[in-house]
C-alpha cells in the first residue's frame, strides 16, 4: 500500500534491522524482553505465499495479541492465518481472502463476474484439478471474513460455495442480491444447473459459523 517502516531513527542502536526491525516467530527482536509488532515487524522465519513485512491493520492486531501472549506468559506463536484484506477506495469497498494472484498460475481458474455498471465484482479462484477454493476478491460487494476464511480452510469445493455463497454477503438490507448472477454465470460456463441455495441473510450465516 506504498507504506515502510521507518526504522531511521533505530539505526544507532544495536536492535537488529532490515527494512524493518527483524523479529522470530515469536516477534521478539535480538534484544531480550524487545517485541516488534505491525507496520516495523520483518519476520525472519518465511510464512508459505507472505511477505516478510505486511502493512495491514489485522496483521499488526494479530501481532499484538501474539505479543500480549508472549509477554503474559504463554508462549505463543506468530500465525498469520489465511490472508485478508479490505480497503475502500473513495466510493468503491475491496476485500480480498485467501489467494488471488494478479496472473493465475496453470493450476488456477478464475470465476469472473462483474456488474453492468462496472463498479461491482466478485471473484472466486480455484484449483482446476481438484476445484477447491482458493481466493476471493470482491469489489463493492461485502463477504464476510468469517465465512470466506472458512471455506479456503475447510478446502470447501467451487461448486458447494457458490451454492451457498449467499451465506458470505453481507451487504445493508434492501441491497441488490448478485449470488445468482454468479452461479449462473458458472452454469453457463459449465453446462451445469446449480441452484442458489443461501441468499443473504444472517441467520444462516450464523448457524454456518457454528457449526462443529
Ligand atoms: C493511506 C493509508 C491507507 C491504508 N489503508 C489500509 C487499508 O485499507 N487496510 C489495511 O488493512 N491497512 C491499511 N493501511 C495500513 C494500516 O494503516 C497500518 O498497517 C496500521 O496502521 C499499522 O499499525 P501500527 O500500529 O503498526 O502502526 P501505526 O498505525 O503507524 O502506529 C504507529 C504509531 O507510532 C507513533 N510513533 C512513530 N514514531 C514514534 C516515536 N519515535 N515515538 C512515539 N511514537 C511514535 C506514530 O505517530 C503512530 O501513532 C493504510 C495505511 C495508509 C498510510
Amino acid at each position: 500500500a506504498g507504506v515502510h517502516p521507518n526504522v531511521v531513527f533505530l539505526k544507532n542502536t544495536d536492535l537488529a534491522l532490515d527494512k524493518g526491525i527483524l523479529v522470530n516467530e515469536y516477534l521478539e527482536t535480538n534484544i531480550p524482553d524487545v517485541y516488534a509488532v505491525g507496520d516495523c515487524a520483518q519476520h525472519q522465519n518465511l510464512y508459505p505465499g507472505r511477505r516478510p513485512i505486511e502493512a495491514v491493520w489485522y496483521t499488526g492486531r494479530m501481532t499484538g495479541e501474539t505479543v500480549a501472549y508472549n509477554i503474559c506468559g504463554r508462549r505463543v506463536e506468530y500465525n498469520p492465518g489465511i490472508w485478508f484484506n479490505s480497503a475502500k477506495f473513495f466510493d468503491i469497498e475491496y476485500q480480498v481472502y485467501g489467494d488471488v494472484p494478479a496472473n493465475p498460475a496453470d493450476h488456477q481458474q478464475t470465476l469472473y463476474w462483474e456488474h453492468h455498471s462496472g463498479k461491482k465484482s466478485i471473484r472466486v479462484v480455484y484449483d482446476s484439478d481438484s476445484k477447491k477454493v482458493l481466493g476471493f476478491n470482491l469489489m463493492g460487494v461485502r463477504y464476510r471474513q468469517e465465512v470466506c476464511e472458512r471455506w479456503l480452510r475447510e478446502e470447501t469445493g467451487i461448486e458447494e460455495v457458490l451454492q451457498n455463497l449467499g451465506l458470505a454477503n453481507f451487504d445493508p438490507e434492501f441491497y441488490e442480491e448478485y449470488e445468482a448472477a454468479v452461479i449462473g454465470l458458472y452454469n453457463r460456463q459449465t453446462g451445469k444447473a446449480l441452484p442458489l441455495k443461501k441468499r443473504r441473510g444472517l441467520s444462516a450465516a450464523l448457524r454456518f459459523l457454528r457449526r462443529g
